[in-house]
């Protein structure tokens, strides 16, 4: 089985986005733990509202001066208005995936190494979902795949 290993990118402000990719070895698709549990709460500047940011305002809750949250999350343990689908079924996913707030962006199943989240699989234990693999090694620069079996 070919693994979703995610697509990591460097912030100029240092932060670390996640992107992972759309196929069939992404565990989040079947998944969405980590939704429906933790607070998602950001800077109010990456708000869609004239703020300068892309996350739609209308999908969040204003918890300080300068904080907003995704609405559903207020409380933790409670689900984003942005998730489709069913918690530990094929095909839930993100609504405004692109516009994402950066807690999302910075969230993965795997670590940089390759070794699983210790967050995500608490999570997933949560809804009943077993632990993910480690990742295989990357291949050696300029040859291999990252096929795993
Ligand atoms: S808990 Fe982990 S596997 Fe589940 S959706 Fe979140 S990052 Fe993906
Ligand atoms: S905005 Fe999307 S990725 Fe973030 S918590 Fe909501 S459903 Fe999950």
């Amino acid at each position: 089985m070919k693994h979703a290993r995610p697509i990591r990118s460097d912030q100029n402000d240092g932060r670390v986005f996640i992107d992972m990719p759309d196929d069939a070895g992404n565990p989040c698709t079947a998944c969405g733990a980590c939704c429906a549990y933790f607070r998602v709460s950001f800077y109010c500047g990456e708000l869609a509202d004239g703020s300068g940011g892309i996350v739609p305002a209308e999908l969040t809750r204003r918890i300080s001066a300068l904080l907003v949250c995704m609405q559903g999350t207020e409380k933790g343990r409670g689900r984003c208005i942005a998730l489709r689908g069913e918690l530990g079924q094929p095909g839930i996913a993100c609504s405004i995936y692109a516009q994402r707030p950066t807690p999302c962006r910075e969230f993965a199943p795997w670590l940089a190494d390759g070794t699983p989240s210790p967050d995500c699989q608490r999570v997933r234990a949560f809804i009943g979902l077993p632990p993910l693999p480690p990742l295989p090694s990357l291949p050696p620069a300029g040859g291999g795949s990252d096929e795993g079996v």
